[in-house]
């Protein structure tokens, strides 16, 4: 495995539960979800934990008005790809602070969940492509890549395990949308899925500027566009994963 290669196919029989930890309501739904939606409907258990409710998002939605609309937008989203459970954390859009406060609430949540596989967002600080990343993403990213390992660790937050949840190991985590792609998941198909779960940010989508891409072409650009870094022609679309082994 090197940076330099093709990226190889991850191994999608080796996890049967999977939890994708982001910032924000949409995060999941610019890629991710086309994974997500193959995996569901492989009979695969897939869980999100969002750490906001992305009530700073639409600049002309007050904030206490935007969080349970997000909210709810995510829910539809998430089901659309056969996905039931979704949890919010109450970290404040916009401001979330990396530090043990983050990693503890995503450890928790993992040793709620029981993935085999975490699915997180970049914490580069800027995604493939180059476009610059946003600070919540930088800190929930690292926090994550963390929280893998403070989750199988009984002795880090002691008080979790008081709380009766027991410590667990994931297998491995995977990062999306950076710049060092060492694996693959082949989505052929299920564009559709992932335009359908981007389409139910209805409120969000509607705030956006006039000339921001629509789903269908947004999707298409990121799913096919990352099918081109994949040496077998048969993938026509891809999410394109960073891969740790825990
Ligand atoms: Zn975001």
């Amino acid at each position: 495995m090197s940076t330099e290669s093709s990226p190889e196919a991850l191994d999608e029989t080796a996890f049967d539960a999977v939890l994708c930890v982001v910032a924000h309501p949409d995060d999941i739904e610019y890629g991710m979800a086309a994974a997500v939606a193959k995996w569901t409907a492989a009979g695969k258990r897939v869980h999100y934990y969002l750490l906001t409710r992305g009530e700073a998002g639409i600049d002309t939605m007050e904030p206490v008005d935007a969080a349970p609309a997000r909210a709810d937008e995510e829910r539809a989203s998430a089901a659309v790809v056969g996905v039931e459970r979704v949890e919010f954390g109450d970290h404040p859009d916009g401001t979330i602070e990396y530090g043990v406060v983050l990693r503890r609430d995503i450890a928790a949540a993992i040793r709620r969940n029981r993935p085999d596989l975490v699915v997180t967002l970049t914490h580069e600080e800027t995604f493939v492509g180059g476009n610059l990343n946003q600070a919540d993403h930088r800190a929930v990213g690292l926090a994550t890549l963390d929280a893998t390992a403070d989750a199988g660790n009984r002795w880090v937050f002691p008080e979790l395990v008081a709380d009766g949840l027991e410590p667990w190991k994931v297998s491995g985590v995977a990062v999306a949308s950076g710049s060092r792609a060492t694996h693959y998941v082949d989505v052929t198909g299920h564009l559709e899925d992932a335009i359908a779960s981007l389409e139910e940010h209805r409120q969000y989508n509607d705030a956006l500027p006039e000339d921001f891409p629509k789903p269908p072409e947004l999707l298409e650009n990121i799913l096919g566009g990352s099918a081109r870094a994949v040496a077998d022609p048969d993938v026509t679309h891809a999410l394109l994963l960073e891969y740790f082994a825990r």
